[in-house]
């Protein structure tokens, strides 16, 4: 039986994810044996186009002809996945203050620079996307739980729990109680709550959760910090999706 076609490709991004995947190793080489990775730029020198059943594309498309290849993937592809939250929410090329950008680009390029990007968007400004794996950078497990699900015929699955469950879990103390902001209750659990047992806040990487409770979440940072700093909260990884 001929082995299911898979492609990971890379917009604008810091390649962070992909180099999760690398990381992978052993448990990517096991899953090697039960598809056939035809195009990989970062990971093998030689590349086939498509059609393919399964691509995985990590990064924003923020130029033209990124746009018309994810367009054209699209067309070829059976599953598209997205890859980290540069795919999946605009990321960190999506944090641009679109203000600021001509008198940056000018401070450092130059006056006759001519900028190709057009907009840091999630993959699904542009196409219908099958499954986000979120995260800055992903967590590779979730891949390959990914993976397994579409190899078996099943549909992935998001976690049902946000980022709060996994936090509880780790035992950390709850920054909202000690009045310091935080997004992690409306937020897709899968990262182990790694930057509140890191003593940083989330500022939402994974995503919102479907049932997010945005509002009375907001009510709550209200009482904490003034409506800039909620802004800039929710600038980082969350004001490019429609929720
Ligand atoms: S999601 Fe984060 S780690 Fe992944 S490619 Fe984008 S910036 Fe890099
Ligand atoms: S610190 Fe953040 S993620 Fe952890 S329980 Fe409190 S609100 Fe949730
Ligand atoms: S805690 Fe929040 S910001 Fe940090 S990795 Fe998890 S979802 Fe992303």
């Amino acid at each position: 039986m001929q082995k299911p076609k898979i492609s990971i490709y890379d917009f604008t991004d810091c390649e962070g994810c992909q180099i999760k995947l690398i990381a992978l190793k052993e448990k990517f080489l096991i899953l090697g044996k039960r598809v056939d990775i035809v195009n990989w730029r970062l990971g093998q020198e030689n590349n086939e186009s498509g059609p393919f059943d399964i691509s995985i594309i990590e990064g924003a498309p923020i130029t033209q002809y990124e746009i018309d290849l994810l367009k054209k993937l699209r067309k070829e592809s059976k599953v598209l996945i997205g890859l980290g939250s540069c795919a999946t929410l605009g990321g960190i090329p999506g944090i641009i203050d679109k203000a600021q950008r001509k008198k940056w680009y000018k401070k450092i390029y130059g006056d006759n620079y001519r900028p190709r990007g057009v907009d840091a968007l999630p993959l699904s400004a542009y196409v219908k996307v099958d499954f986000l794996i979120h995260g800055c950078p992903i967590n590779e497990n979730e891949v390959i739980q990914a993976m397994e699900d579409l190899l078996a015929g099943k549909e992935p699955k998001y976690c049902d729990y946000s980022v709060c469950f996994e936090c509880k879990q780790a035992n950390n103390p709850c920054r909202l109680l000690d009045n310091f902001p935080c997004l992690g209750p409306i937020i897709q659990g899968g990262c182990n709550a790694i930057c509140i047992s890191g003593g940083s806040p989330c500022y939402g990487c994974f995503g919102l959760r479907e049932d997010a409770e945005k509002k009375n979440l907001i009510k709550i940072l209200e009482k904490i910090t003034d409506q800039k700093e909620i802004d800039r909260y929710f600038s980082m990884f969350l004001n490019k999706v429609n929720k």
